[in-house]
């Protein structure tokens, strides 16, 4: 008698399993947690390396299946330019991997401990240079993914309506164990540097915005300043080492966040503490972008290990065509705040261009070519207050959330900004998860 039949006996009573984490270490693991053999605490949540801020990759009441041990390279094409892995492979593995075959992914990002399939199944948004390389998941070609019910569903190139649900789906259409996405030959871009006032800033934007250059910024508002990275394709852009663009993100993502930390401990009086670290911040970003990195490629990108941890992060994206605007208004929202509550973030903001991408029905650039702001801190106490503050001005500013990275996102919302490709998504949701097994609370709120 199978295990099944036997507990349909009756005679034997199953235990309600224990919430907690499961790491599979091979396909048919994954799948057995997932066709409820395995009698695992429900909802189950896929995770990646769990850098989303919000409850996306949580189960509090249930399981989260964690797909780091499913993180083999399968094949990459030289020929076609094209990778398959495992949703598991880290994006610094991949792009090493790519670069001794003299390839790259198609987009520039930054945040390469996070996984291939977090990277598809959320907006992973980068400096990408050209019209579709701001969102890795543009660059899909098939998939092979694990329903709610544990079976095996392989998606091709032929089912674009379908791969457009599951590129950003947040693992609520079944969970992706492996992929193949389109490459590219290492390609040299030229990184050129201007440090703004906010009002100079404003001015250019929106020319700035409209081109398929690369941008990437980092904005200091309490010094009204703006440190800007162009990234273009050049005929003749020289070499590109990968020493100078360690050193850089060494410096902005690992050093500043622990001196800062520890500035806080070590100097209680916040007027002196926060001029050391906007000095810290434009030495910073003056002295390493500015003068270390004059060209790159994708390829550059360090290969770490763990997240900086202690960030603190919230990030909203906002029409391209309205954020000389906003931007100004974002300026003078964080001195408010500072001048009523006392509450400032350390870090400087940083911001993208994000081009106009269609091939995600969760596209939050579906409409028009956006900026994504990305407020980051160290300073825990009061950061919660300032994300619901934050949250109120992005709305007001018709900010446009992601569900993966935007905190305080109230409820509602987000139907006025996906509209129909919201209620769409649903109704997929529920035809590929008809018993919610992959639905918590706070996707629930919005994809119920
Ligand atoms: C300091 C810091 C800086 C950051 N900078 C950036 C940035 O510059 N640009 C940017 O876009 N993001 C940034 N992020 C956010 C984050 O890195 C991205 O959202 C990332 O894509 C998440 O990848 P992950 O592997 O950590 O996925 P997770 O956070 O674990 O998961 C993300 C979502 O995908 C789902 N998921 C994960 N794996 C699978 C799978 N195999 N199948 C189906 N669904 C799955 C999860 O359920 C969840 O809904 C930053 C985060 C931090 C902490």
């Amino acid at each position: 008698m199978k295990l099944q039949e036997f507990y349909d006996t009756g005679r034997f009573v199953q235990r309600p399993s224990r919430p907690g984490t499961r790491t599979p270490a091979h396909l048919a693991q994954l799948m057995r947690y997932l066709s409820g053999e395995a009698n695992i605490a429900q909802p189950i949540r896929p995770q990646g390396t769990g850098t989303s801020n919000t409850d996306c990759n949580t189960s509090v009441t249930g399981t989260v299946l964690r797909t780091t041990r499913l993180n083999r390279i399968i094949s990459i094409d030289t020929y076609n330019h094209t990778v398959t892995a495992e949703a598991g492979v880290t994006l610094g593995d991949l792009i090493a991997a790519l670069a001794v075959k003299g390839l790259e992914l198609i987009g520039n990002y930054d945040q390469t401990e996070r996984t291939l399939g977090g990277a598809l199944a959320a907006p992973c948004i980068g400096a990408g240079i050209g019209h579709q390389a701001s969102f890795l998941s543009s660059q899909l070609i098939s998939l092979k993914v694990i329903t709610s019910r544990g079976r095996m569903m392989k998606i091709s190139n032929s089912q674009q309506h379908l791969l457009s649900a599951f590129r950003m789906s947040y693992g609520m259409l079944g969970i992706i164990y492996e992929a193949t996405l389109r490459v590219q030959q290492i390609t040299t871009f030229s990184a050129s540097h201007r440090s703004l006032t906010v009002d100079e800033f404003a001015a250019v934007l929106e020319r700035l915005a409209a081109g398929s250059i690369g941008l990437k910024f980092y904005l200091l508002p309490h010094k009204n300043h703006v440190y800007v990275d162009l990234r273009r394709y050049e005929t003749t852009p020289g070499n590109s080492y990968r020493a100078p663009w360690k050193i850089k993100d060494w410096g902005e993502s690992t050093v500043l966040p622990h001196v800062f930390k520890s500035l806080s401990r070590v100097l209680p009086i916040p007027s002196v503490r926060f001029q050391i670290i906007d000095k810290l911040s434009a030495a910073t970003h003056g002295l390493l972008t500015t003068r270390l990195v004059n060209s790159g490629n994708n390829a550059c990108g360090r290969r770490r290990r763990k997240s900086p941890g202690n960030l603190l992060y919230s990030t909203w994206c906002f029409p391209a065509v309205d954020f000389s605007i906003v931007i100004k208004a974002y300026t003078r929202f964080c001195q408010e705040i500072f001048e009523r509550t006392g509450y400032r973030c350390d870090m400087p903001a940083t911001g993208f261009r994000v081009g106009r991408d269609r091939s995600a029905l969760l596209s939050p650039s579906f409409d028009e070519t956006l900026i994504a702001l990305q407020t980051i801190s160290t300073q825990s106490r009061g950061w919660e207050d300032f994300a619901i503050d934050l949250a109120d001005f992005a709305e007001n500013w018709g900010g446009i959330p992601l569900f993966s990275q935007s905190l305080a996102l109230r409820d509602g919302y987000a139907s006025q900004i996906y509209t129909s490709r919201l209620e769409f998504f649903r109704k997929i949701r529920r035809q590929m998860d008809p018993e919610n097994r992959l639905l918590n609370p706070y996707l629930a709120r919005n994809f119920e």
